[in-house]
């Protein structure tokens, strides 16, 4: 009775407050549930794509999507190609250059931006160009360990006109969250990335292939790997030198990942070794990757000390048996005896093992 009376006590004199207090736990409940989903994946674009459905979710968009920056090695920020609703052209690399004026206004002005009101605070002729043309309504700006590394743009509400100042607050407190986990995740990406061919590296192959194996055995679905080694090497470091060496290896890393999909995961397993975990993928499908991989290098070449340079591939392709591979590494040994007799047949071919 007594709580009843307070209660009534409480909706007469504070009844906006209360509304405001409500809002906030509720928007607080929310903001806990976005960072658990923010904070389970260290998968760079599932985050990515993570990010934006929140924020379009939170405020009803129908177009979203974020600048980051687009290596490891370096600060150019680049529109991430799963930006969503925006009418733009996906041949064209959308960039921020790292000295931009807008950029340093955004680090020491921690706040979000309608386009119109940046373009008026700041004079940039270079990046706004290249804003104008995306045409966001609002600017959110992210951060990471206190620097700039992510800017969201936010398009089209859905039967609202523009951001109330709240809703601009929660987006900011949206976005500390995600610089975070953008953060933590660029840095697993440098701790798991090959630097020279941008490849996964060995122990990461390793991991990914003890989940995919226990993946695959569980949901009764085919997984595929390809193990891939240049083809005398050692020959042509000899003749042409290591740093012609590390182009070819750049080149067929780069050719790996052009032949394959997203959801694969492409290593480099030794030093000119390669290996490619195929998720969802039977033996058929799985050689004619290898096929794609092996006919485009073949064909490429690259440019080094005035002379087009290519080398040839061998490769050995296996399809996880139940029965053969009680563990992940006996896959990888099959794949691996297939490439050998690759090596022993002449070279520059496939082979497989059922
Ligand atoms: P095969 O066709 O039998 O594979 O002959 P190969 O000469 O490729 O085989 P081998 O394993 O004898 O030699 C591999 C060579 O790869 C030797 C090594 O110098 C070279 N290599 C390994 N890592 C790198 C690298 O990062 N850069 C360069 N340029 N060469 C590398
Ligand atoms: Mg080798
Ligand atoms: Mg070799």
């Amino acid at each position: 009775m007594a709580e009843k009376s307070k209660r009534k006590h409480y909706d007469l004199e504070l009844p906006v407050e209360i509304e405001q207090y409500e809002r906030k736990i509720f928007d607080l409940k929310q903001l806990i549930e976005i960072s658990k989903g923010l904070n389970s994946t260290l998968d760079y674009n599932v985050l990515i794509d993570s990010i934006l459905l929140t924020c379009m979710g939170q405020m009803q968009l129908m177009k979203a999507g974020i600048f980051t920056k687009k290596e490891i090695s370096r600060d150019v920020f680049v529109l991430h190609r799963n930006y969503k609703g925006f009418d733009l052209k996906h041949s064209i690399e959308y960039e921020i250059l790292p000295d931009s004026p807008f950029l340093r206004y955004l680090e020491n002005n921690f706040r979000c931006y309608e386009l119109k009101e940046i373009v008026e605070l700041v004079k940039d002729d270079h990046s706004f160009k290249t804003l104008k043309v995306i045409d966001p309504d609002l600017i959110v700006p992210l951060k990471g360990k206190g620097e700039l590394n992510g800017i969201i743009i936010l398009g089209a509400r859905i039967n609202v006109e523009g951001f109330s100042q709240s809703e601009k607050e929660f987006l900011l407190d949206i976005a500390s969250l995600a610089g975070i986990a953008i953060q933590n995740a660029y840095l697993y990406e440098m701790a798991t990335t090959d630097m020279m061919t941008k490849l996964k590296i060995h122990h990461f192959f390793q991991a990914a292939l003890i989940d995919e194996r226990e993946r695959a055995l569980n949901s009764n679905k085919p997984l595929s790997v390809i193990m891939i080694d240049v083809d005398h090497f050692k020959d042509f470091n000899d003749n042409y030198g290591h740093t012609c060496g590390d182009l070819i290896l750049m080149n067929v890393a780069r050719l790996i990942m052009e032949s394959t999909r997203q959801r694969d995961v492409s290593a480099r397993y030794g030093g000119e070794e390669f290996g490619i975990i195929l998720p969802n993928t039977a033996l058929a499908e799985a050689i004619e990757v290898a096929r794609r991989i092996r006919v485009s290098v073949e064909n490429s070449r690259i440019n080094c000390n005035d002379k087009r340079l290519g080398v040839t591939i061998s490769l050995g392709v296996a399809q996880l048996s139940p029965d053969k591979d009680s563990n992940s590494r006996s896959l990888i040994e099959r794949a691996d005896r297939a490439l050998y007799k690759s090596k022993i047949d002449g070279r520059n071919r496939i082979s497989f093992l059922r």
